[in-house]
């Protein structure tokens, strides 16, 4: 699958490695298992899917991009689905924390990364549109749901050389790269069209479901 990933071209060692430590098998339900190691997206249960692994290692790849010492780095992941990316992403930075807006697939992440007992890895409830303003600030914030423009909290909570990384747009989406340099400029790049679920506003839990 890694092999697949950087054929298509994702080609920072650093994530390469960290994509062959997790194992994706545990974040797809058992009667998927046999496709875990394809480079496809799958469901997870309640309209959400695990992303495509060329698309993880992407957004990861970009992610460090703005970030000479990533093992200093606190970052940020909005979408925790299944725990996958989050997993992956906790080998590369210093500590990551990753928000879910559906309580039920908090819980599916907490089951999990339970086994893999990862100790720089966080898992927050709550609504990923407004960051995590207790944690703040990020050197990386990490969306892998796309809204129709950055929220401005994820602004607010990016630290001076930090870069978020986003799927925008509905429909088509572009995947969009804002980065603070380190004299708080912002600056804004445009990268490929890809597909990921919607951004949504709130949280979901078995009481409003
Ligand atoms: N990171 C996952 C991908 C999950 S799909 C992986 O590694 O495979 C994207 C997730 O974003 C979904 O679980 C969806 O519920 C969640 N999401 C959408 N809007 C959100 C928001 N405002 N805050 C937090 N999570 C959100």
């Amino acid at each position: 699958m890694v092999d697949r990933v950087q054929e298509l071209g994702v080609r920072d060692p650093r994530v390469l490695a960290a994509m062959r430590c997790v194992e994706r098998h545990r974040f797809v339900d058992q009667a998927l298992a046999s496709r875990a190691y394809e480079d496809t997206a799958l469901p997870i249960g309640f309209g959400q899917t695990i992303s495509q692994p060329y698309i993880v290692g992407r957004c990861a790849e970009l992610a460090l991009s703005g970030t000479a010492d990533p093992k200093s780095v606190a970052a940020l992941e909005v979408g925790t689905g299944g725990g996958y990316a989050a997993a992956v992403l906790s080998e590369l930075f210093g500590t990551v924390f990753s928000i879910e807006r559906v309580r039920a697939l908090h819980e599916l992440a907490r089951a999990n990364l339970r086994p893999l007992r990862i100790a720089n890895l966080r898992l927050a409830f709550g609504d990923g549109m407004l960051g995590l303003p207790t944690e703040a600030p990020f050197g990386a914030i990490v969306s892998t749901a796309a809204g129709d423009d950055i929220p401005a909290a994820w602004i607010e909570q990016l630290a001076p050389g930090g870069v978020i990384v986003a799927p925008l747009g509905r429909g088509t989406q572009v995947l969009t790269v804002l980065s603070r340099s380190p004299e708080g400029r912002l600056v804004r790049r445009e990268h490929e069209a890809v597909r990921f679920v919607p951004l949504l506003q709130g949280t979901v839990t078995a009481e409003n479901r």
